[in-house]
């Protein structure tokens, strides 16, 4: 049964499971006794690996309860911790981070500029982050196509001006390899269910200064920033996953990427009309094609018929499609935005699995024609 959606979330490993187990009977980390001080151990044990894994310090990690809230605390934070009204980000942003500057322009007064988007699916000029801004959000990679965006290159850009940079690198890290301080990032997200751990876990780095105002108040944990009993389980099982994708990362970019490229070469022979949507530089397990024509549901259905799981990659709300805010940044035409599927693939998916969407996909596109004919 090929389950191709591992962009969406991705199996948990069984080393996370295991760390998960073990840990799950501990009590608070902020109790000031006995077992408190234990999981207080296994909580810093977690921080410091994560921390050392990414670049960062284990004081710049901060336990959250999903990759969403994670860019929430963030890019709030740092607009609200700032005497400046003006945002820079990129239209193409995950709905966690572009809901987010959209509501600061609605409720607090934010003012917009957007970095402009080739129809390559990458960031095509920089500029807008040359001006001081309270803050400036670019993704890593995107999530629908896959596309990495020059999160560098921006960094270096936005030190000129002073500006703080948050990046969504929920897409990335586990897969390519991270360093925080390199970047040079104010913030950054992540999600521990992306690269094998527990769902419900996020993390977020961030620099000692400037430190995001508070969005939760209440106990002050995690340095103030995310209020809440830690979940110190899922801690342990965030860092034994990111642990073993990082030990894993250099030979799952060749053996993902070599399926990829096999599967997008068959799905391009196989399909008249058929193109990938974005250009290099592509995350290794995205595979993100436009069939024009085609109906985007009629085209998850056609394939879960089949036992192929996938999705169009756009937000989905109670599991209906929205049109991709992404292709339309990109400026892809509607009859082409329709007919959009994404397959991810990640450390399950097996020949097998590819071979089976390469004699299926044509068939099913040739139908999900006739559905978007009505
Ligand atoms: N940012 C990106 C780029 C994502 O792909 C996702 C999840 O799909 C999120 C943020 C949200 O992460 P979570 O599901 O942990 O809230």
């Amino acid at each position: 049964m090929p389950y191709l959606d591992h962009a969406a979330t991705t199996p948990m490993r069984q080393c996370a499971i295991d760390a998960w187990v073990e840990h799950s009977a501990e009590l608070n980390p902020g109790g000031q006794y006995g077992s408190g001080r234990r999981a207080a151990a296994v909580l810093a044990e977690a921080r410091e690996e994560i921390a050392s894994l990414l670049g960062a310090d284990p004081v710049e990690v901060i336990f959250t309860g999903s990759g969403t809230e994670a860019n929430n605390i963030a890019v709030r934070g740092l607009f609200r911790a700032s005497p400046l009204e003006r945002v820079v980000s990129s239209p193409i942003e995950h709905p966690a981070v572009l809901e987010t500057v959209k509501s600061l322009a609605v409720t607090e007064g934010a003012d917009m500029s957007w970095l402009p988007v080739g129809g390559d699916g990458h960031v095509s000029d920089l500029s807008a982050l040359e001006s001081p801004a309270a803050v400036a959000c670019l993704m890593w990679a995107n999530n629908e196509t896959g596309a990495i965006q020059p999160v560098a290159e921006a960094a270096a850009r936005v030190a000129e001006s002073g500006t703080p940079l948050h990046v969504d690198a929920v897409q990335v890290v586990g897969k390519l390899s991270v360093d925080f301080h390199a970047l040079g990032a104010t913030t950054l997200a992540a999600s521990a269910h992306k690269f094998g751990g527990p769902r419900g876990t996020g993390i977020l780095l961030a620099r000692r200064s400037p430190t995001p105002a508070a969005v939760l108040t209440g106990g002050g944990q995690e340095r103030g920033l995310r209020s809440g009993t830690v979940d110190v389980a899922s801690a342990a099982a965030t860092a034994a996953a990111l642990r073993e994708a990082v030990a894993e990362s250099d030979r799952a970019r060749r053996e993902i990427g070599a399926l990829r490229d096999a599967l997008v070469a068959g799905v391009l022979a196989s399909v008249p009309g058929a193109r990938v949507t974005s250009a290099e530089p592509v995350l290794p397990g995205h595979a993100h094609f436009l069939f024009p024509g085609a109906n985007g549901d009629a085209l998850i259905m056609l394939l879960d018929s089949r036992g192929i799981e996938a999705s169009t990659g756009s937000a989905c709300a109670a599991g209906v499609n929205r049109s991709s805010h992404v292709l339309e940044a990109m400026g892809v035409p509607q009859r082409e935005a329709a007919g959009a599927l994404r397959l991810t693939l990640g450390r399950t998916t097996t020949t097998s699995d590819v071979e089976l969407v390469v004699r299926e996909i044509a068939v099913v596109v040739e139908r999900a024609r006739v559905a978007g004919m009505v």
